[in-house]
């Protein structure tokens, strides 16, 4: 008996469930770790961020904390409500996925599996004043019931900003796969690489007003801040971007379907005309503030509710049968609105059925075959391809095999 216990032992030391560390040589994993490592050296400049992975034990939210910000100011809410925007960014992920499709059900249960029993919790390998790790915290926890809707502990990583003042985050490989542990689990279990892209059904444009104005409004809410003023802070973000886009008056503000690629030309139309101020954030915030009036003048309920629904149905019905479904217009006459409103003034001439749609992608779309799936893989696999070069073959290759398996 105590021999075969003994070998027992040795035969778990061994075996590679043992000794696995997360598959740092592919996807999902691969993409993860650059995130943080990007996060980490700040390589994109402070600019927050969140990491999702279907079915994962765990998420996280990257975030930069400037030392010199310590005080409560009616414009500073120690990045609390930006931790709230990046986890609304981790919710719509979700839907699109197919991972939430019931957005009325929270608080949601965290599962087993989860890396830690705590529905949000901070980690702050870089010494960051604690103040930041606090504040988000107290908001994060304070939302209502319908916003907790993961099964797993949502992390809040925080990075020193790069502002004169903060001390740069040291020891920066070892830092990054630690976090990477802590969010994910040692071994990385039960996160899924999804294809076709999830973010193929993303309307980008709403996607950013969205985040951004429930994530101020819901803030406000909390009443974590006596000073902070969201409401406010979203009045001059729209007043700034606004200005910044030169609406109204600018026929350049042409939105189309709300794609990623429909924004990116949005973005180059104005730097092409040395007017770089118009950016995604903006155009996404400019355009969700026209939509509150729009829904408000039409009698039509807009609460953050309908927006989930729009994005839980998005993967089923495309966003504009989404859009439609849930509020009774068309995407196409929501947009023409905007143009033609005196407000915005970008093109009168708008019809609404021509306005583009982004075209529903993945098997549970009306009609969706496997074939279909298959090409909308192998073409993320190509598109990854241009982008990446040598690690391509193996994601195409990957790609073709889940394309096979259920989504
Ligand atoms: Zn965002």
């Amino acid at each position: 008996m105590r021999v075969l216990v003994l070998a027992a032992l040795l035969l778990a030391l061994h075996s590679p469930c043992a000794l696995a560390a997360c598959a740092t040589s592919s996807e999902p994993w691969r993409g993860v770790l650059y995130d943080i490592d990007t996060k980490i050296t700040l390589d994109e400049g402070p600019s927050a961020g969140s990491t999702y992975v279907p079915f994962a034990d765990g998420a996280g939210v990257h975030m930069y904390a400037d030392a010199n910000l310590v005080a409560e100011q009616d414009d500073n809410d120690f990045s609390a409500h930006t931790a709230v925007h990046e986890y609304i960014h981790l919710l719509q992920q979700a839907m699109l996925a197919g991972e939430i499709t019931n957005a009325t059900v929270g608080p949601v249960a965290l599962k087993a599996t989860s890396t830690s029993a705590v529905r949000f919790k901070c980690i702050n390998k870089c010494g960051v004043p604690a103040v930041f790790c606090e504040k988000s915290l107290a908001v994060l926890e304070a939302l209502p019931d319908t916003m907790k809707l993961l099964d797993r502990t949502m992390y809040v990583i925080w990075y020193p900003h790069s502002e004169g003042g903060n001390e740069p985050c040291t020891d920066t490989d070892a830092k990054k796969v630690e976090i990477m542990e802590e969010v994910y689990g040692s071994t990385c279990a039960n996160g899924e690489y999804v294809v076709p892209d999830i973010m193929r059904n993303e309307n980008h444009l709403v996607a950013e007003g969205d985040a951004e104005y429930w994530a101020l409004k819901l803030t406000d809410a909390t009443n974590v801040f006596s000073v902070f003023d969201g409401a406010e802070y979203w009045e001059g973000k729209v007043r700034d971007g606004k200005e910044g886009c030169s609406i109204p008056g600018d026929a350049k503000f042409d939105v189309r379907s709300g794609s990623a690629d429909h924004v990116d030309a949005v973005i180059a139309a104005y730097e092409d005309a040395d007017a770089p101020r118009c950016a995604d954030n903006p155009i996404g915030e400019i355009a969700y503030q026209f939509f509150l009036d729009w829904c408000e003048a039409n009698a039509i309920t807009c609460t953050q509710a309908e927006q989930f629904k729009v994005w839980t149905q998005a993967p089923l019905l495309g966003w504009c049968g989404a859009f439609e479904a849930t509020y009774g217009k068309t995407w196409g006459e929501y947009v023409c609105a905007m143009e033609a409103a005196d407000a915005y003034d970008v093109d009168t001439g708008c019809v609404a059925a021509d306005v583009p749609c982004i075209a529903c992608s993945g098997p549970r779309c009306p009609g969706a075959t496997s074939a279909d799936a298959a090409a909308d893989a192998a073409a993320d696999a190509s598109a990854a391809s241009a982008r990446s070069g040598g690690a391509a073959v193996l994601a195409a290759v990957l790609a073709m095999v889940l394309a096979a398996s259920t989504w």
